[in-house]
Parts: C-alpha cells; structure tokens; sequence
C-alpha cells in the first residue's frame, strides 16, 4: 500500500460500491477519450482502461507516477502526465499523441482542496465558457460542496457556485459516498456527481455583468438583492425591473433561478 500523502490531499478510494457508481454513471462507450485528474494508485483507472479508447491522467505526485508507469505503461490505450492539473497546458503536451486528443469525458476522484479551480478550468466561467464542452464529467468530491452543485433555486445550498455552474451545466447526484469508503478517511462525506455541459438557452447579453452581478449579490447571505447590488444599480430601478419581471422585489440572492438571474442581467440597459 503506497502511503497517501496528506498535501496532495490523497484519500485513496477502496470501496467498489463507489466505483461502480463512477463507472456506471460515466456510461463508457467504445470510443470514449478519458480524462482523470488524479490517478493515486490507479484504482479507478484501472476500472476504466478496458472500456474505453483512451485515458490520459494527470498526476501531480512523481512518486505515485512511477509507479502507475511501472504498472499500466504497457497498456497502449493510457497516456500519464506528471504535473499539477491546474497549470499544466493539457493541449501542448498532446501534440504527438493525436490518440489522446480531444477527451470528451472527464471521470476522476481528485483532491478536494482544488475542487472549485478543477471545475473552473473544466467548464469554463460563465463570461468564458469552455469553448470545446466535455459531454459529461463525473466526479466524486466533497458532499457540501456537490450539494451546492445540484442546489435549487430558493434552497439554503444555493449560492453563487449553484449558478456559476448551472448556467454551463447540468448538475445531478448519482450517490453518495462515505468517509470511511476512503484510506485515510476524510474528514467530511463525498458524492459522486454528474455535470452536462449545455447548449446555454438564453445567453447573457453581457456575461461579465452577469457574473459580477451573481458574486455581489450573494455577497451578504441575508440581505435583500436590492441591498447587496446597490453598489451596481439603484434600489429603485431594480424593484422596478424585478416587478416587470414578475419577481417579487423583496427576494434574495438565492430565490432567483439561473434563468432569472440572466433575464434580470439582460433587462438592464443603464447600471452605476
Ligand atoms: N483517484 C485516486 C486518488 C484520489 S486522491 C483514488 O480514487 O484513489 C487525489 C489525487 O489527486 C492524488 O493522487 C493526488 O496526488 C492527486 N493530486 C493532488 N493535487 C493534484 C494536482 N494539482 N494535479 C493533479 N493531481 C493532483
């Protein structure tokens, strides 16, 4: 057993009921390109390999990454990359193995201290969504943190993340995992969650207000919107445009459906 190291944040996952719930809700199909951030020891890997055409990992621990050389190097369909995900430029790395290009699934179990930075750089922000969308990306993460994910509109875990992520994405729960699924346990629960990235049905006109507008007004938890945005709009433009969108002028951050939020951002012609 290769002992987990506590700053790169490894947990390593030991119980099949959990990878079976991540290989079945990735749905492999024959010509699949993988992406897994963070291999570890390679368990999941190791589940994935057959069923797929390719997987490419990226794994920051140069230890660990001997060893998954020493085991599945062989395997001609798995491609590691020593490095950390969040810097490492994926594309230029790949220029001469065309069989690793162009993943459209990402499956991984990665470190839940950089669990907001991954999806960023997966899904892109909203005023940069990623440009070339995976069709689904299944992760196991932290459970708060999924919770907030799937969040609905005018539930206590819907927060700015809830709408970050749902304009780009849908968001569901396919199980949760345990502590004690993992060696060492973390201290919090996990969850195996999917994100769909989506054709966005209504854009925003200006997505760069749209993401100012949704940080503002989450910024003071029990205020009213009108209160948390003043510093972007009048009080009394905005209870206006909330009235002409049928919305009750008293509500809150997290009352507001993504598609609100974007209908609210469009409505806007003059703002401070
Ligand atoms: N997937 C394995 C390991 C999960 S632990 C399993 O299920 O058992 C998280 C893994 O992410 C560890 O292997 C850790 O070394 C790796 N990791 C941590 N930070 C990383 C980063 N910035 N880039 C790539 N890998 C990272």
């Amino acid at each position: 057993m290769v002992q987990p190291r506590k700053h790169f944040a490894q947990h390593w996952l030991k119980s099949e009921k959990a990878l079976n719930a991540i290989v079945k809700a990735a749905d492999c199909q024959g010509n699949d390109r993988i992406l897994e951030i963070g291999p570890g020891t390679g368990i999941l890997t190791r589940r994935l390999l057959p069923l797929v055409d390719s997987l490419l990992a990226v794994e920051i621990d140069r230890d660990l990454c001997k060893l998954l050389v020493k085991e599945l190097g062989k395997r001609e369909n798995f491609l590691l990359l020593q490095g950390d995900f969040l810097t490492l430029d994926v594309g230029s790395q790949l220029r001469e193995f065309t069989k690793f290009q162009n993943q459209n699934k990402v499956v991984a179990n990665i470190p839940y201290n950089i669990t907001g930075p991954i999806i960023e750089k997966l899904l892109g922000t909203i005023a940069k969504p990623n440009l070339k969308p995976y069709d689904s990306i299944v992760l196991l993460i932290q459970k708060e943190v999924a919770q907030r994910l799937y969040a609905k509109p005018g539930s206590k875990t819907f927060g700015a993340l809830s709408v970050r992520v749902q304009y780009l994405a849908d968001c569901e729960l396919i199980c949760t995992v345990p502590a004690g699924a993992f060696y060492p346990p973390p201290k919090v629960d996990s969850a195996v969650v999917r994100l769909s990235p989506k054709q966005i049905e209504i854009p925003a006109n200006d997505p760069k207000k749209l993401e100012n507008w949704v940080k503002l007004g989450f910024g003071s938890k029990r205020k009213m919107l009108r209160n948390n945005l003043q510093s972007v709009i009048d009080r009394d433009q905005l209870t206006q445009l909330l009235e002409k969108l049928d919305i009750n002028p008293q509500v809150r951050a997290e009352d507001l459906s993504v598609q609100q939020w974007v209908s609210l951002t469009n409505e806007v012609t003059v703002s401070r």
